[in-house]
């Protein structure tokens, strides 16, 4: 038997006990040893995540062992793995032009179906990804991460590139630090104050701007008038989408990494006149979480200091209320399973 921690309708987390599963062939079981809390979970749990059904188990940054494997897999029992939780069909448009990404049937474990908040979880193996050197608590971090790092990489970010990221939760400092990682002069915008002084103590950005002042007036002081080459927008805040079109560098990229169920619109003469490149960023593919992966064993990027809270599995039905609180502080909070 195991234990899982179940959503059973939106503010309602409970304990249930169920049969251990077992991998069918091309499935592996993972132990789960480290769950990340994401955004994702907090909506759920808050009933405004819009296609969401109940109950579910929630959870889709995981990080475990191998436990058993289904037939035909070959992979070495007790080794410590990450998944990917992204589902694909391998067969729509997307997923034929190499971005299983945005499949167009996508199904994200945690999400459409039960996730890894519960002692064992069976997955499809080619979503397994061994990992040596690198801690259960850092790999459940993986795919946060590498939603920025996807981020990044569709706008091609290199040194010479000034990029700003508006929104300091995990994920927009995941895209300021691979920003970093990729040689770009890189700020941070926020509005919560806390949250500005987290990102001074913790990282090494250019700058922080506050985003309750003239973000306008910080970006031309910082730049010499030029604007940041590329935004970054992750924030969740239509407003803030909207006025990225006015903050950027001639000739400039704007990403929306973060998705808002509303109408965005803006001044077109605006969009034009900087030949804007604007895109989208949705989720992130293996080479993402690999290069994420290749960041942390080499210390290019610390993944450590997002980590504010920890709570033990026995404890998270108590823990998880406090931490949704608008002031409970949490950038990054983790489950240790044991
Ligand atoms: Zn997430
Ligand atoms: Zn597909």
């Amino acid at each position: 038997m195991m234990k899982s921690i179940v959503c059973q309708e939106p503010g309602k987390l409970e304990f249930s006990q169920s049969k251990k599963p077992s991998p069918l062939a091309g499935e592996v079981l993972l132990k789960i040893r480290c769950i990340g809390v994401c955004g994702t979970d907090i909506h759920a749990y808050g009933g405004n995540q819009p296609f969401f059904s109940y109950p579910r188990v929630l959870g889709h940054e995981l990080a475990g062992e191998i436990a058993e494997l289904g037939e035909g897999v070959d992979l070495p029992i007790g080794s410590a793995a990450f998944i990917v939780p992204y589902l694909e069909c391998g067969e729509c448009i997307a997923c034929r032009n190499g971005k299983p990404n945005c499949c167009t049937n996508i199904e994200v474990i945690g999400v459409h179906r039960d996730g890894g908040m519960c002692e064992y979880l069976v997955v499809p193996a080619d979503h397994v990804v061994i990992t040596e050197g690198v801690s259960f608590e850092e790999l459940a971090i993986v795919e946060c991460l590498a939603i920025g790092a996807h981020a990044v990489r569709r706008a091609n970010i290199s040194e010479k590139d000034t990029v700003m990221v508006l929104g300091a939760g995990p994920i927009g400092l995941g895209a300021a630090q691979f920003a970093q990682v990729a040689g770009a002069k890189t700020f941070i915008a926020d509005l919560n104050d806390e949250r500005l002084a987290f990102c001074d103590s913790e990282f090494s950005f250019d700058a922080q701007i506050d985003s309750k002042l003239d973000v306008e007036k910080q970006l031309s002081t910082l730049t010499n008038g030029d604007m940041p080459t590329v935004i970054i927008d992750a924030t969740g805040s239509p407003k803030a989408m909207e006025s990225t079109i006015g903050w950027l560098a001639h000739g400039g990229t704007i990403v929306f990494v973060s998705v808002v169920k509303a109408d965005i619109s803006f001044h077109d003469p605006e969009f034009h006149k900087r030949e804007t490149t604007l895109m989208g960023s949705r989720n992130a593919t293996k080479e993402d979480f690999e290069h994420v992966v290749e960041c942390m064993r080499t210390g290019k990027v610390k993944s450590g200091n997002m980590v504010t809270h920890r709570t033990s599995f026995n404890d998270f039905t108590k823990t998880f209320p406090e931490w949704v609180k608008p002031d409970s502080g949490v950038v990054k909070a983790i489950i240790e399973v044991d």
